[in-house]
């Protein structure tokens, strides 16, 4: 861990998180009952996490005098928003623990660093190639074939920076469209499902996974997590080790999620990852209601150098996000017997924004 030695904290201790969106803001309610304080650092004046904080401070993130006043006030600092400057990491990195260990946002933030980092570790992905030039691409594609996805390598999420390039189309266009950014081109994948798995690790190496998840995405974006996923116990275990593989080779220190695709070969089951989200993440939500603990609380504990909690699902669970204009629904959600309704308290209801979600506990 780079920087000044991590505290064990003790209640009362004040925990930094940089980025003020809803998973702030659900980690910050997670501290809150084990009686820990959080100071949320944001640049926008709306934040939904800010309505729960101890503190806050609304600035840049290269803003050093507001970095080092919000440094000195916590005790740890940790992230809810991946794409944090590497600068930013840095400058607070020198006065507090920032955990997980910014080095890890380096791997995550480049989808090309990522993809070869899970390479390297012998984890299957789709086929990938690197393009940063009208000859990479020609060579991408040559070398990968189409259907194929191009992915801006950074800032994408949700869908945004990604380019579908059917057998028919014009890569040269897509790639335009992308303002011809360093991207990298993805094999398309026909997956039978998509699962997630969140784990958690602790400061002394412990791992605890969230049971797999299966998630629907509606335009790229995240709509329904059910759990169990519909997996074989072998693919379960599959996924797992997979997320416990790659927390290892981090040394990571907190809560991530692994996106993998599960594709039919032959008789049997092939796991591929997509993605790694260095956070907790929208897939582990279920958690929160459908658990002994939740991926908040798992990630609060690995930061304070406390001891995880063994993770004990309730019930089968479905998890619904709300999204746009879809909260405006709450009333009739909050009427479905058995229902869990989570409201983000965001301002906007612009279409693609999340805005809430929904958890049902199931029948068994
Ligand atoms: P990503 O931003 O990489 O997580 O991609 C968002 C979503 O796009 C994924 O959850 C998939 O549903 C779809 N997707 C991404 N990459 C591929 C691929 N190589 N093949 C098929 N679908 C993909």
């Amino acid at each position: 861990m780079s920087g000044p030695r991590s505290p064990v904290l003790k209640p009362q201790a004040t925990i930094g998180i940089l980025g003020g969106g809803q998973l702030g803001r659900m980690l910050a309610m997670a501290a809150a009952r084990l009686g820990l304080r959080c100071h949320a650092y944001a640049p926008d004046a709306d934040s939904c996490a800010f309505d729960v904080m101890h503190d806050f401070t609304f600035a840049a993130y290269d803003d050093e005098a507001a970095l080092a006043r919000f440094a000195d006030t916590v005790d740890v600092i940790t992230y809810e928003f991946e794409n944090i400057p590497a600068e930013t990491a840095a400058v607070l990195a020198a006065r507090r623990p920032v955990i997980p260990d910014p080095a890890v946002l380096a791997k995550t933030q480049d989808r090309l660093i990522e993809k070869n980092f899970v390479a390297g570790l012998g984890i299957a992905t789709a086929p990938f190639a690197a393009v940063g030039s009208a000859t990479e691409l020609r060579a991408a594609v040559s070398k990968i074939g189409l259907p194929a996805v191009l992915k801006t390598r950074r800032l994408g999420y949700d869908g945004k920076g990604q380019r579908m390039i059917g057998v028919e189309d014009d890569p040269a266009a897509a790639w335009e469209a992308l303002h011809k950014a360093d991207a990298i081109l993805e094999g398309f994948v026909s997956f039978e499902r998509e699962i997630s798995v969140v784990a958690a690790r602790s400061r002394d190496g412990q791992v605890e996974c969230f049971d797999v998840t299966e998630n629907e995405h509606r335009d790229h974006i995240l709509k329904t997590s059910r759990v169990p996923a519909q997996v074989s116990d072998a693919v379960a275990a599959e996924a797992r080790r997979i997320a416990g593989r790659i927390a290892e080779a981090f040394d990571y220190v907190g809560v991530l999620a692994v996106e993998m695709f599960v594709l039919r070969d032959g008789g049997g089951h092939t796991v591929l990852v997509n993605e790694i989200a260095p956070r907790v993440h929208n897939s582990g939500h279920w958690t929160i209601d459908g658990c002994t603990v939740s991926q908040f609380e798992q990630h609060i504990r690995a930061i304070a150098g406390w001891p995880l909690a063994l993770p004990i699902r309730h019930s089968p669970v479905e998890m619904v996000n709300l999204i746009g204009a879809e909260v405006d629904d709450y009333a009739r959600w909050l009427a479905v017997p058995g229902a869990a309704v989570h409201l983000y308290g965001k301002p906007d209801a612009r279409p693609g924004r999340k805005m809430g979600h929904v958890t049902r506990l199931l029948k068994p």
